[in-house]
């Protein structure tokens, strides 16, 4: 039997799937929320219940928007001509954040990961190739994680808009191999943007 209730237990099995929290900590995080007040605790609760609900994404462009209108598809303040590929809804605001980009964008459902099972049909590329179809975009760049599974999938996606008739450009990084945009500062980031380069 473990000392600890299963509740408790349960609840330090959710904290830990999530990034960098490893037993330890969940533990003291689960101590923590038992410390909070009860209604606190429901508001907690009932946001996470509704996150899908109330946090949507762009059915066009991928990323998250507020309420019903996508700030990153806006025709008004966007530039239409250049398209940045990004693997994640989280990449559009550190890349909007560095001020550099006022192009649109398009998220790609993950990078290609055969040991995670995560394929190419995964990538949505029909929904790019049509997007692409319906847009007036001159330059594309290709801004996805400097690891492995991302330098693999930028030159599948390469290969891929090539045969669509579109050349790419992808971040100049000068960042050690196995670096995420995540972990990237904003000047770094502005820098591998105005220094993107032609694959
Ligand atoms: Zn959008």
């Amino acid at each position: 039997m473990s000392r600890y209730p299963s509740e408790l237990l349960t609840l330090m099995g959710f904290l830990k799937q999530l990034p960098g929290v490893g037993a330890r900590t969940a533990e003291r995080f689960a101590f923590q929320l038992l410390t909070w007040q009860p209604g606190q605790l429901h508001l907690f609760a009932e946001l996470l219940g509704s996150l899908h609900d109330k946090i949507k994404h762009c059915q066009a462009c991928g990323c998250l928007i507020d309420g019903s209108d996508c700030h990153f598809c806006d025709k008004d303040k966007r530039d239409g001509t250049i398209l940045c590929i990004i693997s994640s809804a989280k990449d559009a605001l550190s890349l909007e954040n560095t001020r550099a980009y006022k192009g649109l964008y398009h998220v790609i459902g993950g990078l290609l990961s055969p040991l995670d099972g995560r394929s190419l049909e995964q990538l949505g590329l029909e929904q790019l190739q049509e997007r692409l179809a319906s847009l007036e975009v001159k330059e594309i760049i290709i801004a996805l994680d400097s690891t492995l599974e991302g330098d693999a999938t930028s030159l599948y996606l390469k290969e891929q808009l090539e045969k669509w008739g579109f050349s790419a450009s992808r971040l100049a990084f000068g960042l050690p191999l196995g670096s995420s945009l995540d972990f990237v500062d904003g000047g770094t980031l502005s820098k591998a943007l105005t220094g993107r380069q032609r694959f």
